[in-house]
């Protein structure tokens, strides 16, 4: 005989190990696509009893075993029809693979994860079972020793059902490509984990403060902690800064502002109108633009660098400085290439490297006779107190080298930041 008959093979199986539906039919699950394991068991169940009643009939098997089988066959139905063929089974014994839980496994996981999702904003999601403790090792050793190529990991049954019915309660569809929310299941552990999509959103800040650090950092003020104050809409788990360059903390940035792209991790909540955010106070602002992406962060920060500024300066000399001098400065730096040595401040944090940037123009005023104020233009990531002080040769040529005299920058704005090629802004 064909030995991989369905009917054959089951039978074999349900003489040793008794199973409920569910899981004699998920041994058989690429077969008859779109039955269910429950109702693809629930018909190999009853064909059995059909075909061991047979073979009882025509003295091919004998009436105990047909009795064994029965009590194997773990369904209600199975009682019932015991009961009208008069056979006594003794007992109806409990599923080998699932110890007949699996409706309420899937009921009571199910439960859990919609407790959970309440109250959280999304539009898609995915189920995933990591594990399924002991329950899975029996179902795998059961393929193995019967050979069962038509049978699923019953990790897959288990995350589908619970998907199904979750797509019923929520009325959401599922995405298996990139879902809001996806919900992992490890029933070894007794463990429930959701992923949460993080949300990108663009906008601009102003720095209005010269004690605030962009980042969460020692100071009491930073740009990023507002920021977490601005979003908290959201009821987010954490809101990430990621900025176009950065200003020093005694550096405040106006005008245009800088560029950013907030990330906000683990949202509660999904479908806010961030253009309608308001938020500002003495030290910082900011103006929420649009949504974005992951995608877009790389390339924001990539392209920092490439990117022209415009700086206001107030420069203080050790000595007197003239208009004439201030003239022969602007002339001298149109479009002059400066060579920096990583400044000796931020040594402890940047590679100690010789970069070149371009100083596009300069314009100075003098205030008094040993300051002036300067607006100037470079590109992105030019130094701009060393362009000032020369820090000590590091910086060349720099105001001071070229005035020969010390200058020192004592306060500094930017004041306009050209902004990214990114979509849409
Ligand atoms: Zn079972």
């Amino acid at each position: 005989m064909d030995d991989q008959n369905i009917i054959e093979k089951s039978l074999k199986i349900v003489k040793k190990y008794p199973l409920c539906d569910h899981c004699l039919g998920s041994l058989f699950a690429r077969l008859g696509k779109g039955l269910g394991n429950e109702k693809r068991g629930a018909a190999l169940r009853r064909t059995i009893i059909m075909e061991m009643d047979r073979r009882v009939r025509e003295g091919i098997e004998d009436e105990s075993s047909l009795v064994t089988v029965l009590g194997n066959l773990s369904s209600e139905e199975t009682k019932e029809i015991a009961i009208a063929m008069n056979l006594n089974i003794h007992e109806l014994k409990r599923c080998y693979v699932c110890g007949n839980n699996w409706n309420e496994l899937v009921k009571t996981w199910s439960k859990k994860i919609l407790d959970y999702l309440d109250g959280m904003e999304f539009e898609s999601f995915v189920v995933g079972c990591t594990n399924c403790g002991e329950m899975e090792e029996r179902h795998r050793d059961l393929i193995a020793e019967f050979k069962l190529p038509y049978a699923e990991n019953i990790k897959n049954s288990f995350k589908r059902e619970i998907g199904k019915i979750l797509k019923e309660e929520l009325r959401k569809e599922p995405d298996f490509v990139d879902p809001d929310i996806t919900i992992i299941i490890d029933l070894k552990n007794n463990e429930l984990k959701l992923q949460i999509k993080p949300i990108y959103v663009y906008g601009i800040y102003k720095k209005l403060s010269r004690r605030c650090s962009q980042s969460i950092w020692k100071y009491e003020c930073s740009v990023e902690g507002y920021l977490q104050e601005a979003l908290n809409v959201f009821q987010a788990k954490e809101v990430v800064l990621h900025a176009a360059g950065r200003e020093d903390v005694d550096v405040r940035t106006l005008g245009s502002g800088r560029p950013f792209i907030a990330k906000v991790v683990k949202p509660k909540r999904r479908y806010v109108d961030v253009t309608k955010i308001k938020y500002s106070n003495d030290d910082v602002y900011f103006e929420f633009i649009r949504y974005s992406n992951k995608d877009e962060v790389p390339r924001l920060k990539g392209e920092d660098s490439l990117k022209e500024k415009t700086y206001f300066a107030v420069v203080q000399c050790t000595e007197t400085v003239t208009e004439d001098e201030l003239k022969a400065l602007e002339d001298f730096f149109q479009n002059t290439i400066v060579s920096q040595q990583t400044p000796t401040r931020v040594l402890h944090r940047r590679k100690d490297m010789v970069r070149t940037k371009k100083v596009y123009w300069v314009k100075a005023a003098k205030v008094d006779n040993t300051t002036f104020i300067s607006l100037i233009k470079g590109e992105g990531g030019l130094y701009i107190k060393e362009l000032i002080s020369g820090d000590n040769g590091r910086t060349e040529p720099s105001f001071s080298s070229f005035l020969s005299k010390e200058c020192k920058c004592v306060s500094l704005d930017v004041v306009w930041i050209e902004k990214p090629t990114l979509e849409n802004t």
